[in-house]
C-alpha cells in the first residue's frame, strides 16, 4: 500500500496539469495513468489549435476558462519550452447565412471577453488568402496552434521534477473508502493507493472512475473525429487555420484545415457519436467526405499531399439526440467529499487546461492547507531540435557531440543525439512512440520506413533490451518476435 495526499487519475492535459500546478505546494501527490505515456488519450488527438473562446456560451465554465487559457497560454509554453506560433484563425463565410453565424460569433466573443475579433468581406479575404473561397470573414487574432504531445510531456516533465510520482500502465479499477482513514484505497493497476483526495482526470472514462467512488450521475457519450494529415505543404497553401462558419448543433467547430506547428497540415474533424471509447479507427466514407469538405475551404489541396490519418474522441455529456455542447464539470461531490470530478473536459479542454488545474487547485484550498513549496521550479527546458537550429548552431553542436551528426529521421530531420535524449531524460521512454512524442522521428512521409530500425537498433545495443520487449505503446504492443539473423 502506498500513501498520498492527491491521486491523479489520467495524465492528459487535463490530469498533467493538474499535477504540475498542484506540486508548487507541500503534498504527497501521485499520479496513475492507465496507458504507457502521457497524451495517450483525447490529449495526444485534436486539431493542436489554442481557441480565442468565441465558440462558448457567455457565463459557461467552456468560455470562461477557455478565454483564461488562451490569454496565458504563450507565457506557459515559453516556462515550459513548448512550440507554440501565434497564426490568427479565419472562419469563412459561403453564403449570408453563414455570414450572420459569424456575426453571432463576434458578439459572443465580445461578450466572454475576446478580443480583436472583426469581419473582412470578400476582397480583404482575397488579399489574406487568395487560395481560399467565400464571400467573407471573420479574423480571430489570437488563435494560436501548439504541440499538444510536447505540452503534456513538458507538465508532466516539470511535476515530476517537482516531486509528483507519475505510475503508467496503471489502470485504476476500485476506488473504495477508506473506512478507517476517512479517504479513499484505490486500485490502480498491481498497487492500492492510500489518499485523502481522488482528482478524476480520466477524461472519457471520467464518468466510469465517478461510479467506482461510488456516484453514478454522469454519462459520457464518445463522438469521434476523424482527420487527414497532408504533407509539408503549410507553407506552400496555407498558414493559419481555416474553418468554416460553424453550424449550430453539429457539436464540434466544423471541418477544417489547420496548419501544424510542424509545417504540415491537418484536415477535420468529423463529428460521429459511437459506442466504443476506444475506437479511433478512421472510416473511407468519412476521409470521402472530409476531402470534400476541405476542398470547398481551399480548392488547391491535393490527394497526393496525403501522407496519413488520425481520429480523436469527444468525451461528451450531451447525448446523440441533444447534441452540442454541455459545459465542463469541474466541482467535489458533496455525496463523496475528497472526490473531485472533472467530466466531459471537451474543446476547448487543451486551451483551458492551465486555469481548469488552478481550480482544481482552489476547491482544494478550501478544504485544506496548501503551503508553497520554496524550492518550485516552474521552468522546464526541451530536447533541442537540430533541424529548427541555424546551420552556425547546428554545426556547434555536432562539434559538442557528434551524435548530432548523424540523422536517424530523414523526414523529420531528427538526430541520433535527440532520439538518445528523449529515451534518457523521462525514465522509461523506451517505446517506440514514447520516443516519436518526444523527438518527432517516424512521424514523416515515411512513416518510419527509415528511422524505426534505427531506433530499435540503439535500444537494443545502447540500453540493453531485447527485440521482443520493444513495443510501439504499452506491454501487449510488441513490435518483434526475436532476432533473425
Ligand atoms: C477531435 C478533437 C479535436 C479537439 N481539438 C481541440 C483543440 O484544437 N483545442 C482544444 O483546446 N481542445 C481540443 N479538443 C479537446 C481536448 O483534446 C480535450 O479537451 C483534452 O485533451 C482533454 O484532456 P483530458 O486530460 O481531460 O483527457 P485525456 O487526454 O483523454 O486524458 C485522460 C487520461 O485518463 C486515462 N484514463 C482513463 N481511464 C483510466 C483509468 N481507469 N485509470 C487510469 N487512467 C485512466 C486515459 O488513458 C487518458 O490518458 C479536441 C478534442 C477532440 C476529440
Amino acid at each position: 500500500m502506498k500513501d498520498t495526499d492527491i491521486l491523479i487519475i489520467g495524465a492528459g492535459a487535463v490530469g498533467c496539469a493538474v499535477a504540475r500546478e498542484l506540486s508548487r505546494f507541500r503534498l504527497r501527490i501521485t499520479a496513475v495513468e492507465k496507458e504507457g505515456d502521457v497524451a495517450s488519450g483525447t490529449s495526444g488527438r485534436n486539431s493542436a489549435v489554442v481557441h480565442a473562446g468565441f465558440n462558448n456560451r457567455p457565463g459557461s465554465l467552456m468560455a470562461k476558462l477557455g478565454v483564461e487559457g488562451n490569454r496565458g497560454f504563450e507565457s506557459a509554453c515559453e516556462e515550459l519550452d513548448v512550440p507554440f506560433q501565434n497564426t490568427g484563425k479565419l472562419l469563412v463565410a459561403f453564403d449570408e447565412e453563414d455570414r450572420n453565424i459569424l456575426e453571432r460569433l463576434i458578439e459572443q466573443g465580445k461578450k466572454n471577453g475576446c478580443e480583436d475579433l472583426r469581419l473582412i468581406d470578400a476582397e480583404e479575404l482575397k488579399r489574406r488568402l487568395p487560395q481560399v473561397g467565400g464571400i467573407g470573414a471573420m479574423i480571430s487574432p489570437h488563435t494560436s496552434i501548439f504541440d499538444p504531445f510536447a505540452y503534456c510531456v513538458a507538465l508532466y516533465e516539470n511535476a515530476a521534477e517537482n516531486g509528483v510520482r507519475f505510475y503508467f500502465n496503471s489502470p485504476v479499477t476500485a476506488v473504495e473508502r477508506d473506512q478507517a482513514e476517512g479517504g479513499f484505497l484505490v486500485t490502480a493497476g498491481k498497487q492500492i493507493f492510500r489518499t485523502r483526495f481522488v482528482i478524476n482526470c480520466a477524461g472519457l472514462f471520467s464518468d466510469e472512475i465517478s461510479k467506482l467512488a461510488g456516484v453514478d450521475r454522469y454519462r459520457i457519450y464518445p463522438c469521434r473525429g476523424e482527420y487527414y494529415i497532408l504533407d509539408k505543404v503549410a507553407d506552400s497553401l496555407l498558414s493559419i487555420p481555416v474553418y468554416p462558419a460553424p453550424k449550430p448543433g453539429i457539436g464540434g467547430l466544423g471541418v477544417h484545415i489547420t496548419p501544424t506547428i510542424d509545417g504540415n497540415l491537418i484536415i477535420g474533424p468529423s463529428s460521429e457519436y459511437i459506442e466504443d471509447k476506444e475506437d479511433v479507427s478512421c472510416t473511407s466514407e468519412i476521409m470521402e467526405k472530409l476531402f470534400t469538405e476541405a476542398k470547398l475551404l481551399l480548392p488547391s489541396i491535393e490527394r497526393r499531399h496525403i501522407i496519413g490519418n488520425y481520429a480523436g474522441i469527444r468525451a461528451k455529456q450531451a447525448p446523440p439526440e441533444e447534441g452540442g455542447f454541455r459545459d465542463f464539470v469541474i466541482r467535489e461531490e458533496e455525496t463523496c467529499p475528497g472526490l473531485i470530478n472533472l467530466i466531459g473536459i471537451e474543446s476547448p479542454g487543451l486551451t483551458a487546461s492551465l486555469p481548469i488545474a488552478r481550480m482544481v487547485r482552489d476547491l482544494l484550498s478550501a478544504r485544506i492547507d496548501l503551503i508553497e513549496k520554496e524550492d518550485f521550479q516552474p521552468r522546464r527546458k526541451g530536447i533541442v531540435r537540430f533541424r529548427d537550429c541555424t546551420e552556425e548552431e547546428q554545426n556547434q553542436l555536432i562539434l559538442s557531440d557528434p551524435e548530432y551528426g548523424e540523422l536517424f529521421c530523414r523526414c523529420q530531420k531528427v538526430t541520433k543525439r535527440e532520439i538518445r535524449e528523449a529515451i534518457e531524460r523521462t525514465p522509461g521512454a523506451k517505446s517506440i512512440s514514447a520516443i516519436k512524442y518526444r523527438a518527432w522521428a517516424t512521424t514523416g512521409r515515411c512513416a518510419g520506413g527509415y528511422c524505426l530500425a534505427r531506433i530499435a537498433d540503439l535500444l537494443i545495443r545502447d540500453y540493453g533490451m531485447k527485440p521482443e520487449e520493444i513495443t510501439l505503446r504499452s506491454p501487449g504492443s510488441e513490435l518483434f518476435r526475436g532476432e533473425v539473423k
